[in-house]
Order: C-alpha cells, then sequence, then structure tokens
C-alpha cells in the first residue's frame, strides 16, 4: 500500500475548504428540495455538469424530501436496487427515471390497492366487478393450484407448474408470493409496476401474507381487510363453494378464523355487506391520498 501523499500546510487548507465548501454546496441543494423549490429532477440534471451534487449520496437526498425520510427512502432504494452507499453520479438512467416518477409530486403515479381478507369474504367477486367495470387496473396472479372448470389461464390467473413458479421467484419476478391451502400464489411485478408508472391505480387481490409483503416493498400501498357481515355467513359461503373437496373445505375453514385475527395490520377493515358498496369505498380510499 502507497503512503498517504505530504501535503504542505497551504494545500491541506485549499482541502478543508474545497471540502467545506461541498458541504455548503450539498446543503443548500437538500434545503430547496425540502422547501419545495427544486424538483428531484432538476438536481439529476444539475448533477450532470456539478461534480459536487453528483457525489451526494443519493439516500441523503431522497430521505430530504418532504414526505419521504430515511425509512421511506431506504425501502424505495432496496425496491430500485440501489445500494445504500450509492451516489448520484452512480444511479444507472432506469433508476433516476424510477425515482422522478415515485418522488416528484409533478409525476402522476398511480395507487396500489391491495384488497386482503378470509377466503371465502367475497374478495375475488369485489375483483371481478372492478375488472368488469375497469375501476381499477386488477393484476392477474401466477398460481400453482390446477384450474377450475370455469377458469381460464391469463385472465383468472396464470397456472404455472411447480418448476415454472420456482423459475419465477428466482429470476425475481414476483413483487409478493405466498403458500394457500397446498398451492403458491404471487404477483407478476413488472406488469404492476409498468401500470403505476403511467399513473393509473393498480388493485391487488391477494391473502394476508402476501398483502403483509407489499406493504414493506412499498409503504405508500393502501392496505384493505375486507370482513364478512359475520362469522356465520363466511361459514355458509365457504360451505356453498362446490368446487372444493370436504377436506379443503374444512382446511379453509380454519384458516379463516387465522385470516380474521390479521386486521389489525390493515390500514383499512370494510365490511363486504354489497359489492357496490365496498368498490366505492375502495374508490374514496384511493383518491383520499
Ligand atoms: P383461489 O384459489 O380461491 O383463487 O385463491 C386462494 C387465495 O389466494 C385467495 O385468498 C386469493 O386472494 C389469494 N391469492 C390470489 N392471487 C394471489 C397472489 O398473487 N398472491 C397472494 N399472496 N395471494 C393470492
Amino acid at each position: 500500500m502507497g503512503l498517504p501523499p505530504q501535503l504542505s500546510t497551504e494545500e491541506r487548507n485549499a482541502a478543508l475548504l474545497k471540502a467545506k465548501h461541498s458541504r455548503q454546496v450539498r446543503a443548500a441543494v437538500k434545503n430547496r428540495i425540502k422547501a419545495g423549490e427544486l424538483s428531484l429532477a432538476e438536481v439529476f440534471k444539475e448533477s450532470e455538469s456539478d461534480s459536487i451534487v453528483a457525489k451526494m449520496r443519493v439516500a441523503d437526498l431522497l430521505a430530504s424530501i418532504t414526505g419521504v425520510g430515511k425509512v421511506r427512502a431506504s425501502a424505495l432504494m432496496e425496491r430500485l436496487s440501489i445500494s445504500p452507499t450509492r451516489r448520484l453520479q452512480g444511479l444507472g438512467k432506469h433508476q433516476i427515471a424510477a425515482l422522478i416518477a415515485e418522488l416528484d409530486p409533478s409525476s402522476k403515479r398511480g395507487k396500489l390497492i391491495v384488497l386482503s381478507g378470509p377466503g371465502g369474504v367475497g374478495k375475488s367477486t369485489i375483483a371481478a366487478y372492478i375488472r368488469k367495470n375497469k375501476t381499477f387496473w386488477v393484476s392477474v396472479s401466477s398460481t400453482t393450484r390446477k384450474p377450475r372448470p370455469n377458469e381460464k389461464n391469463g385472465v383468472d390467473y396464470f397456472f404455472l407448474t411447480d418448476e415454472e413458479f420456482d423459475d419465477e421467484i428466482s429470476r425475481n419476478h414476483f413483487l409478493e408470493w405466498a403458500h394457500f391451502a397446498g398451492a403458491r400464489y404471487g404477483t407478476p411485478r413488472e406488469a404492476v409496476e409498468k401500470v403505476l408508472s403511467s399513473g393509473a391505480n393498480v388493485l391487488l387481490e391477494i391473502e394476508i401474507e402476501g398483502a403483509k409483503q407489499v406493504k414493506a416493498y412499498s409503504p405508500e400501498a393502501i392496505l384493505v381487510f375486507l370482513e364478512p357481515p359475520s362469522w356465520e355467513e363466511l361459514v355458509s359461503r365457504l360451505e356453498r363453494r362446490a368446487t372444493d373437496s370436504e377436506q379443503r373445505r374444512a382446511e379453509r375453514l380454519a384458516l379463516a378464523q387465522e385470516e380474521l385475527a390479521a386486521a389489525s395490520f390493515f390500514d383499512h377493515c370494510l365490511v363486504n355487506d354489497q359489492v357496490e358498496n365496498v368498490v366505492q369505498k375502495l374508490l374514496s380510499l384511493a383518491s383520499a391520498r
């Protein structure tokens, strides 16, 4: 290893002055972005010609944006595969575009609404209604379970083999995935990201473990727990489900009981009294923030 360079007093003073100047420039950028005088896009533009700005840490810059803070900044960076110590000059152009799309108030990103709740509560009826009426764009999940007689590949689900599902996991193609009643279910990431970036709202109709993963991945997602009007109502809905075997129905009932206990994790709870009511409430939640 070489020895550190020997600096004269003048050189050391000059270096200290330079470092102080750099700190002042970076602090000024952060203050201006905090005050809303600079947009994220403008800072990235400045970093192309100003080496001091180019050397700012991405994490510091993002955390200084009002309403973002350290926690959301680090969750977002992890999601976009940006290392915690990265500087602006080290960002790729897709990462810059994704950061601007997500954080600049002027760029409109769609809302991610997650509808969850116990199996048999009626989530899929709500999702079907929303899909038909185009209230929100509804994601089509992948699953390893076998298709039911009326289900179509690519419409109700993408029906995958276990090997295909494993492959999707290893390629990081799922935004979330979970086991449910002997099968695996996952949300394809790319389609959802594309729709959100276009400014449209997305609905995921998924079980509870998956909903928790979405919250970790995207803290701004709106998590909605759908409750049955009563436990008796849920039991009778599950019993009316002719497509399930006796054993599968019993498993689903036991699971539903556990799932009801998870309601407190969610941002909102809605009672599934009538489809139109629930959809109306989802719409007002999506436009409220
Ligand atoms: P089913 O087999 O009755 O269509 O769905 C079983 C459960 O899987 C339902 O609770 C449904 O919401 C959930 N589900 C469907 N797609 C996904 C998904 O992509 N991810 C997760 N985590 N759950 C899903």
